[in-house]
């Protein structure tokens, strides 16, 4: 069985927030999560809500979670955090830029797992029941996974 979209996970975010999808959509993809992924979208709500709480405007979310057919169609890694409910990808227009949103979320006291500059256009969180805290960049898949927050022109930010 499937949960009702309108399932709310927290004070700002319903279920149908974490799993709206384009491609889902397009191509016709069932994004529905298993019933027990529910904690782990619940903890991942629950972060966003303290995100939006600390740029103080809306949270813009493109990718929540996917399941393995959309994971597969979006080309995500196999070990990606969105399959288990615990990841999010997200602009923030009201407050600014990414890498604004970025150095926001290095300098607060917030929890989360991974927060990472994906190239320059967004972020990806993840909120686990172990954050590590971590702070990555990325803007060239080939180059991979840059550690702490790097500027385009390859200037250290944090
Ligand atoms: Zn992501």
């Amino acid at each position: 069985m499937s949960i009702d979209p309108d399932h709310v996970l927290s004070p700002s975010f319903t279920l149908a927030d974490l799993i709206r999808s384009k491609t889902a959509q397009k191509r016709g993809i069932d994004n529905s999560p298993p019933a027990d992924l529910l904690p782990n979208l619940r903890r991942l709500a629950e972060g966003l809500d303290r995100i939006q709480s600390l740029l103080g405007a809306p949270l813009e979310i493109s990718s929540g979670y996917r399941s393995p057919e959309l994971n597969t169609a979006v080309g995500g890694t196999v070990a990606s955090q969105h399959c288990q409910g615990l990841a999010a990808d997200f602009v923030c227009p009201g407050f600014g830029e990414p890498m604004a949103i970025a150095q926001a979320l290095a300098a607060s006291a917030l929890d989360y797992d991974q927060a990472i500059l994906e190239f320059g256009k967004w972020i990806h969180v993840s909120f686990t029941a172990s954050p590590r805290k971590r702070l990555l960049t990325i803007y060239d898949s080939k180059e991979g996974y840059l550690d702490g927050l790097i500027d385009r022109d390859g200037t250290r930010i944090v």
